[in-house]
């Protein structure tokens, strides 16, 4: 969740972000070995979780009669229980960080409806705000990166980021 751009209030009363379909069941957060340890020893000693080198996924369950998948970390009353530890891709959304040719961009997922209704100046100033941190921590677990999504809206490019500077 976008702190600034997007309230809990808002947040809480959608959750698209924290539920999932069997078709993107791979595109739920990249979980990094220090947030799967902080899962286990503090949230879901039993939780199950897919990968390997660095980077994981968690295993999810479907609802009962349902295809829909929630994230084993979703409270449905109080929220996400990592709370500001969430994974990164949670903290940023609906941004998302892609590769699109040779450069890394922040694109804005077209799936949130919350979103959809702000500004897109303040979404735009949003973005600037916090392309450097998003680009570092992207090279730093280069599994946070997916490949870009036709469709996503590209709000900046890194290259011509930093040469605006
Ligand atoms: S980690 Fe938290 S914010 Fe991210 S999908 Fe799960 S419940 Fe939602």
């Amino acid at each position: 969740m976008l702190e600034g751009l997007l309230s809990k209030e808002e947040c809480a009363g959608c959750r698209l972000c924290c539920s999932f379909e069997s078709y993107d069941l791979l595109d739920t957060p990249t979980v990094t070995p220090d947030a799967a340890e902080k899962i286990l020893k503090e949230h879901l000693p039993e939780q199950e979780f897919f990968g390997s080198g660095g980077s994981y996924i968690m295993k999810m369950k479907p609802e009962p009669d349902s295809d829909i998948h929630y994230c084993p970390l979703l409270d449905h009353r109080k929220g996400c229980v990592m709370g500001d530890a969430k994974p990164f891709e949670c903290r940023i959304w609906p941004l998302r960080v892609m590769k699109r040719g040779n450069s890394l961009v922040i694109a804005l997922s077209p799936l949130c409806p919350v979103i959809s209704r702000k500004p897109a100046e303040l979404i735009r100033q949003k973005c600037e705000e916090l392309a450097d941190a998003i680009f570092a921590e992207a090279k730093a677990c280069p599994a946070l990166v997916k490949p870009y999504t036709p469709g996503c809206a590209v709000l900046c490019e890194e290259n011509l980021h930093r040469k605006d500077k």
